[in-house]
């Protein structure tokens, strides 16, 4: 499971650039929006199942959502 920040993963809905350096702050921030995907890609690849989430996500939606998964990895297993 992983809680994305809004700025340092780049959200769509609060993503701002800092004013000096715009433009190698933004290739940054999506060079790190692309590492989020290789990283979930891979993790998905080796069997894990990846929740992520974002910081501005309403807490108790997360949890529902982290709380869904669970429930079908549990039922995927038979416990
Ligand atoms: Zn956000």
């Amino acid at each position: 499971m992983f809680v994305d920040g809004c700025f340092w993963h780049y959200c769509d809905e609060h993503a701002h650039l800092p004013k000096a350096n715009a433009a190698l702050w933004r290739e940054k921030l999506l060079a790190n929006r692309r590492r989020d995907a290789a990283n979930t890609a891979v993790l998905q690849s080796e069997g894990w199942r990846v929740v992520r989430v974002w910081e501005h996500d309403d807490v108790r939606e997360a949890a529902d959502s982290i709380e869904l998964e669970l429930a079908r990895w549990t039922s995927i297993v038979g416990r």
